[in-house]
Formats: C-alpha cells, sequence, structure tokens
C-alpha cells in the first residue's frame, strides 16, 4: 500500500503567543496563517502528483491535540500505521535562526523519514543554519511532542526558521519563502514514499 501523508497544521487562529514581533513596518507572522498556507500548497502539489493525503485540521480554529490524533489514529487504522506518515508543519520561536526536524523519541520509522526531510532542508536552504541533535546519530531533535507520542504511524514535526528572528521571519512572511518550504516539503514527501515503497516491496 502507498504511503500515505497525514499533514498537521498547528495551532489556530484563536492561538494566544504564536506570532512573531510586529517588525518596523508593521509587518507581522501569525503561525497558524503560516501553518495552514503551508500545508495547503504542500497539499496542491500532492494531489497533483496522485500522492494520497489528509489535512488533518481543515478548519481555521484549533483543533485539540487528543482530537488531531485521534483523527490520525482513525485513518492509521484502516491504511495500517505503517503506511502513514505524520508531517506537522510549525514556525519556531524562542530566540535562534534556522531549521530543525523533531520525532517521537526513541529509534522509529520517522528517523529515516526525517533524515530524508533533513537532507531536502539542507539542500534548499544552504544560506540557512540547520539545528541539530546529533547525540543519536540522527539530525533529528527528539522531543515529547505529544503529537508525535499520541499518534500511532510515523510522525514528525518541521520547525520551519524562527519568527521571533527578523531574517527568518521575513522568509516567512515572503511569497517565495513560503514556495520554497513547501517545495521542500513536497520534495522530501517524495522520496519518504519511494523508501517507503522500497521497504515494503
Ligand atoms: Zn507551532
Amino acid at each position: 500500500m502507498a504511503l500515505r501523508i497525514l499533514l498537521d497544521n498547528g495551532h489556530g487562529r484563536e492561538t494566544p503567543g504564536k506570532r512573531s514581533p510586529v517588525w518596523a513596518d508593521g509587518a507581522q507572522l501569525l503561525e497558524w496563517e503560516f501553518n495552514r498556507d503551508i500545508v495547503r500548497r504542500i497539499a496542491r502539489q500532492l494531489a497533483h502528483r496522485g500522492i494520497s493525503f489528509d489535512i488533518l485540521v481543515p478548519e481555521h480554529d484549533d483543533a485539540p491535540l487528543a482530537q488531531r490524533a485521534r483523527r490520525a489514529n482513525h485513518i492509521c487504522e484502516t491504511r495500517g500505521a505503517a503506511n502513514c506518515l505524520l508531517v506537522s508543519v510549525h514556525a519556531n520561536a524562542g530566540g535562534g535562526t534556522g531549521w530543525e526536524v523533531y520525532t517521537s523519541p526513541g529509534r522509529t520509522a520517522a528517523d529515516d523519514y526525517a533524515d530524508i526531510f533533513f537532507k531536502h532542508a539542507a539542500l534548499a536552504f544552504p544560506e540557512f543554519r540547520m539545528r541539530t541533535d546529533t547525540s543519536d546519530g540522527d539530525n533529528d531533535k527528539e522531543a515529547g511532542i505529544a503529537i508525535l507520542r499520541q499518534t500511532r504511524c510515523p510522525a514528525l514535526l518541521t520547525e520551519n526558521f524562527f519568527m521571533d528572528n527578523e531574517r527568518d521571519c521575513r522568509l516567512l512572511l515572503s511569497e517565495e519563502g513560503r514556495r520554497r518550504i513547501a517545495q521542500m516539503h513536497v520534495d522530501a514527501i517524495l522520496e519518504c514514499v519511494e523508501f517507503h515503497e522500497k521497504q515494503t516491496r
């Protein structure tokens, strides 16, 4: 069975915080809008290429985590968890710069997919820093992020640059930056689909 992509766009328009500072020219990034826009761009390309996917949060409001996990696990039940990959799209904050990917703790199938994502991010954004934690030999930073723990399928979460860093944030606000971030995800997903096909052949 072909790999199905579960696209998770985090946060809702009512979620407090989760926004950039207001820059000198008045520009501000709202993370819920950014996450949804990137997921929409990814979805459009996946549809075009015949890759099956679901958007876990089609609404503009935030779906509680338990509900998102339930939606994902429902799809896992019918497709088989090993035939699904959850990709949660976010923008980072907290003082830093660059791109990183998280997977559920421990060595899981998500690590192979995360390596593929990391490779494509590094290729797509040579002018930005790739943030790594290589303590366990992988490029992904492991964290107990709930969506990654509560879903039965391999799950990864991309933190696409820092919205509280102006250089990063300008990329996230720009059409060009969003196009590149979405394209990087699509390129990585296509390789993940191939990888899964080889594993299950
Ligand atoms: Zn977020």
